[in-house]
């Protein structure tokens, strides 16, 4: 079974990590699709943290990491997944997770979406998060891989 673990990873953090190693347990290929949304504007382009993502799971054999534009359920159909992963934190969460994989579901009924309740040391970390502290040069050690912290701080002296 292959499942797909979409999102925005603008940087990958701790708390996304730990839904990779949970969810890469429980199928037989998991893809980390990195959304490249136009519509946004990222801190990272989708190459930058697909290359990221790749570095961060470059010990786990069944973890792929590749970038969509588009719908989901399109990218879903193109890998041959049936399993959508999404990560919860809050209550507020919910209701746009409930509403995105009820969509998804009436435009693929083959794909279904499973939900990874998050890890309590990260129930408050956010991409957003990250980058916050980040402009206000905190310390992210506890919030994303080391690697990353470079990253960001790069980007933010350009
Ligand atoms: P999106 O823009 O699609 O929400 P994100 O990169 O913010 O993308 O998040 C991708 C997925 O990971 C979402 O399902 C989100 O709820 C989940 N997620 C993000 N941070 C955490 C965390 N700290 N613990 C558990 N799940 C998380």
């Amino acid at each position: 079974m292959t499942g797909i673990y979409p999102g925005s990873f603008d940087p990958i953090t701790l708390g996304h990590m730990d839904i990779i190693k949970r969810s890469s347990k429980t199928v037989d290929r998991l893809i980390v699709g990195v959304l490249n949304n136009q519509g946004k504007t990222p801190m990272f382009t989708a190459e930058e943290r697909v290359a990221m993502i790749r570095e961060a799971v470059k010990d786990m054999p069944n973890v792929e990491v590749r970038s969509f534009e588009g719908l989901l359920v399109d990218f879903a159909r193109s890998m041959g997944a049936s399993i959508i992963v999404r990560g919860l934190r809050a209550i507020t969460d919910f209701e746009y997770e409930l509403q995105m994989s009820q969509t998804n579901r009436i435009m693929n009924k083959d794909v279904d979406t499973i939900f990874f309740t998050t890890s309590l040391e990260y129930s408050y970390l956010s991409s957003s998060v990250v980058k916050e502290v980040a402009m206000f040069d905190g310390d992210l050690t506890q919030f994303v891989p080391p690697f990353v912290i470079e990253k960001v701080r790069a980007k933010l002296k350009k």
